[in-house]
């Protein structure tokens, strides 16, 4: 390929997202997951504006929570301003008070339990599975059986579809419906990936949000959606998104709510996006399957698993970095990505582990510490080249060797 290196400015100059320019400039900074252009949001953009719909309100949203639905399987759906307002939503629908335990995998993004934090509720964290890297079920039903006995069960079980890989949904809820407490599915960065049978991520919870944040496979530019098979609940949801404002010509509240329902511009990117969703899973497979192919056989690199139950949608390639057997850490690995152009970020540091939450009860943490450890997320946008590809692939080779 014969590229140049960037000097630490020009890359952070270099424009976003990364293709190689044509010339003799260093090739563009490759980003993590940047957004990935449908082809059809310029033209439904204009559409919605000339029909004069900006606010949340209109036919665009309405629109874009039936194409949820359709795309996700759930009857009931509400597009929200972000995932995190989604998420929120769920809390309050589900009666989140303060001092309620809510229960979480440590081993996710801040945001799964961030509303509940903010609303007084105290988070709990269990361990993953080394299996799936998803909430451990046996672990959840262990400690909910501790909990009944102590008269302190959680308000709400919230686990997480890690890095768009589905976490043993049927298990968890099992698990729940034993003690009545329902569950939250943290489905944000999970669109397309799908569960045993082919039920989409979600499914079988109470509540799902999913995110079309600029990041995630499919994008609104901004935006999520809560979901739920109980159109009470998701009615709920939807009274609380538009400041509660009860059905009376003057303003009149009976609780507080908030400005989270997803405005029309949004919703018509969101509407744009949806259709490529089942192709952008399947490049997405397909760049995780060439780092695999490519890099498999290197000691001491491994893989975020594919549990025999679902289908990832490989939102993010995650590897294990063993420093003995690759020769470099994950931090001195994510350097040498970095001097070649190429961002890669360490997988989540487990919520147990940050300070935001020290004191925060827990159950167990030794395999979601050892993720963090030696996890690092390398560039997977469906946008991404062959030759990006092999740019990243050269680099992991080259640090590998050296
Ligand atoms: C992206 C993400 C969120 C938050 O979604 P936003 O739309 O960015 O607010 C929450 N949880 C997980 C696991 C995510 O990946």
């Amino acid at each position: 390929m014969g590229h140049l290196r960037p000097t630490p400015v020009a890359a952070a100059l270099l424009p976003f997202p990364g293709r190689q320019p044509p010339g003799c400039q260093p090739p563009a900074r490759l980003a993590l997951s940047p957004p990935h252009l449908a082809g059809g949001e310029i033209e439904a953009l204009r559409a919605t504006l000339h029909a004069g719909w900006l606010a949340p309100a209109g036919p665009t949203p309405a629109a874009f929570e039936a194409a949820i639905g359709t795309a996700t399987g759930f009857a009931a759906t509400l597009a929200t301003t972000s995932g995190t307002a989604a998420l929120h939503l769920g809390y309050r629908v589900l009666g989140v008070q303060p001092g309620d335990e809510v229960w979480a995998p440590g081993m996710t993004f801040v945001a799964t339990v961030a509303p509940a934090v903010q609303m007084g509720a105290v988070p709990r964290f269990l361990d993953v599975t080394p299996a799936g890297w998803t909430m451990d079920p046996g672990l959840l039903a262990e400690e909910l059986a501790l909990a009944a006995r102590r008269g302190r069960l959680p308000r709400v079980v919230v686990p997480v579809d890690l890095y768009g890989q589905c976490c043993d949904l049927p298990a968890i809820v099992a698990a729940c419906d034993r003690w009545g407490v329902p569950v939250l599915c943290d489905s944000a960065a999970a669109m397309g990936a799908l569960q045993r049978g082919g039920r989409h991520a979600g499914r079988g919870a109470t509540l799902a949000v999913f995110s079309f944040n600029g990041n995630k496979i499919v994008t609104a530019a901004g935006g999520g959606a809560l979901a739920s098979d109980d159109p009470a609940l998701i009615a709920r949801a939807r009274h609380l998104a538009g400041q509660a404002k009860e059905a009376w010509p003057h303003y009149e509240h009976e609780t507080t709510g908030y400005t989270y329902g997803i405005s029309s511009v949004l919703a018509a990117v969101g509407l744009a996006q949806l259709p490529v969703l089942e192709a952008r899973v399947q490049r997405r497979r397909a760049i995780f399957a060439n780092y695999v192919e490519s890099l498999g056989e290197l000691p001491g690199l491994g893989f975020i698993p594919e549990p025999a139950w679902g289908r990832a949608n490989r939102w993010l390639t995650v590897l294990q970095v063993d420093p003995a057997r690759f020769g470099a850490d994950r931090e001195e690995l994510r350097r040498a990505l970095e001097a070649a152009g190429v961002e890669s970020r360490p997988a989540w540091k487990p919520l147990h582990l940050q300070p935001a939450f020290r004191g925060a009860p827990q159950a167990g943490g030794a395999v979601a510490a050892a993720l963090f450890e030696r996890g690092l997320c390398l560039p997977s946008g469906s946008g991404m080249s062959e030759d990006d590809q092999v740019r990243v692939i050269d680099a992991v080779i080259r640090c590998a060797q050296r």
